[in-house]
C-alpha cells in the first residue's frame, strides 16, 4: 500500500536568492491580494462570481504586461495561488449555502502569506535539480535558480509538489510525494486505547498519561498574553503592528511545537502496538460541547483561560493526523469508535451512570465499587469499543 506523505528541508538560499524568494513571495500575495479585489468588486457591485478559469485566463495578460514583476515566475505557481483563493471563496460559499454568516475571504498582509505552490515537478521547478553534484542537494525554483537544500533525510516516493516557505526568517522546501512504499513494523501483538483531553493530550488504558508538552502550554499563555494584550491596543498605529506581528509568530510557534509533539508521541505509539483504538472526534466535539466537558473543566485548566484551552484542544486534529499517517505507512490498524458515554461507564461492570464520574480526574462506580482515573476508564471503554468494532468486523 502506498501512502501520500510529505517532506520538508530547510533551503539555505544565497543572498541573492533570498532576495529572489521574497520578491517571489510578494509577487504571488499581489497576486492573490489582486485576484480577491477582482471577485469582490464583481460580487459586491454586480453580484457575478468570478470563476477560476476567468482568473486563469487572464495571467497570460497580466504576465506579459509586466515581463520584469509577475512575469518572471511560474505559471503554473501562480495558478496554484489563485486556486487557493478558489478554494477560500468555495469555502466561503459553502458556509453561506449553510446559513452562516461567514466572513468574506480577506486580504492577506504581509507576513499572512507565507507559502508558494509549484503543483508539478519539472513545470517551473525541479527537485534534485544538479544530481551529478558530489555532496549537496538542490532545488530549481523559477526566477531564483537552484537552491541549495539540507536534506537531512531520503526522500521516498515520486516528488509531486513543490512549496517554498517562509517562517520567520528561514526558508524551506516542502515535497509531497506520491507512492511513498509503506515500511510495515514488525507485530507487537498489543493494542492500546487512547482517551483525549485537555490536561493530557492522551492517557492510555495501561494508565501512562502524555500530557501537552510544557513549553507548547507556555507558547500558548504567552499567545493567549499577546492577544489580549492586542485587543487592547489602538487600530492602525506602528505599536499595533507590531503586536500583530507577535501574534502570527507565536500563532506559528504553536503550530511547529504541536506538530513536532504529534510525531513524537505517534511515532512511539506505532512502534508499540498493532491496534490503537481513539475517540471519533467529530462525534466527541459535539457531545464534549453538549454535556460541557470542556466548558466545566477539572482543576488541572480551570485556571487556564478559554484561549489556551482551545490552543491545546486543537492539538487533536493535528495529532489523529499524523497518527493517521503514521499508522498507515506502519501498517497498524487504526479504529475510532463513538465515545458516547465512555467517560460515565464503568470500564469492569458496565454500569452507566453520570454519578460515577466523581471529579474529571476520580471515577468510582456506584455499583461495583471501581475506582480509577477517569482518563484512564475512558480509554478502557474506548478500546473494548474498537476490538467489539473490529470483531463485528471480521465476523461479517
Ligand atoms: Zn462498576
Amino acid at each position: 500500500m502506498a501512502v501520500p506523505r510529505s517532506f520538508k528541508f530547510l533551503l539555505r538560499p544565497t543572498a541573492k536568492q533570498a532576495a529572489a524568494l521574497a520578491a517571489c513571495l510578494e509577487d504571488h500575495r499581489t497576486l492573490y491580494n489582486a485576484a480577491l479585489e477582482h471577485r469582490r468588486t464583481a460580487y459586491v457591485k454586480a453580484g457575478v462570481s468570478v470563476r477560476y478559469g476567468d482568473q486563469s485566463a487572464e495571467l497570460k495578460h497580466i504576465r506579459g504586461d509586466d515581463p520584469d514583476g509577475q512575469g518572471r515566475w511560474s505559471f503554473s505557481s501562480q495558478q496554484a495561488t489563485l486556486r487557493r483563493l478558489d478554494k477560500a471563496f468555495a469555502a466561503f460559499f459553502t458556509r453561506v449555502k449553510a446559513g452562516r454568516t461567514p466572513g468574506f475571504p480577506r486580504f492577506k498582509g504581509r507576513g499572512w502569506f507565507d507559502a508558494v505552490e509549484w503543483p508539478k515537478d519539472g513545470d517551473g521547478c525541479r527537485w534534485d535539480s544538479q544530481p551529478e553534484h558530489p555532496s549537496a542537494t538542490f532545488v530549481r525554483l523559477q526566477g531564483v535558480g537552484h537552491v541549495r537544500v539540507h536534506q537531512h533525510r531520503p526522500v521516498r516516493g515520486r516528488v509531486k509538489t513543490i512549496s517554498a516557505k517562509r517562517e520567520g526568517k528561514r526558508w524551506y522546501v516542502v515535497l509531497a510525494c506520491d507512492d511513498v512504499p509503506a515500511e510495515p513494523l514488525p507485530g507487537t501483538g498489543a493494542v492500546v486505547g487512547l482517551d483525549m483531553g485537555v490536561a493530557c493530550l492522551v492517557t492510555m488504558n495501561d494508565g501512562v498519561h502524555v500530557a501537552n508538552p510544557r513549553h507548547l502550554a507556555a507558547t500558548a499563555d504567552r499567545l493567549a498574553e499577546a492577544q489580549r494584550d492586542l485587543a487592547r491596543g489602538e487600530r492602525g498605529s506602528r505599536r499595533r503592528r507590531k503586536k500583530v506581528a507577535r501574534v502570527a509568530a507565536l500563532h506559528g510557534k504553536v503550530r511547529r511545537q504541536r506538530i513536532d509533539y504529534a510525531h513524537k508521541v505517534a511515532n512511539a505509539l506505532v512502534r508499540a502496538y498493532d491496534v490503537i483504538v481513539h475517540e471519533d472526534l467529530r462525534i466527541a466535539n459535539m457531545t464534549r460541547s453538549a454535556s460541557g466537558t470542556v466548558e466545566q473543566p477539572g482543576r488541572n485548566v480551570a485556571q487556564k483561560s478559554g484561549l489556551n484551552r482551545s490552543i491545546l484542544d486543537a492539538g487533536w486534529g493535528v495529532f489523529l493526523t499524523v497518527l493517521a499517517h503514521k499508522a498507515e505507512s506502519a501498517g497498524r490498524e487504526l479504529i475510532a469508535v463513538n465515545p458516547a458515554d465512555t467517560s460515565r461507564t464503568c470500564s469492569r461492570c458496565g454500569h452507566c451512570a453520570k454519578e460515577n464520574r466523581v471529579t474529571q480526574a476520580e471515577f468510582v462506580c456506584t455499583a461495583c465499587g471501581h475506582a480509577a482515573h477517569a482518563d484512564v476508564n475512558a480509554a478502557t471503554n474506548i478500546l473494548r469499543a474498537g476490538l467489539a468494532l473490529r470483531q463485528a468486523a471480521e465476523a461479517a
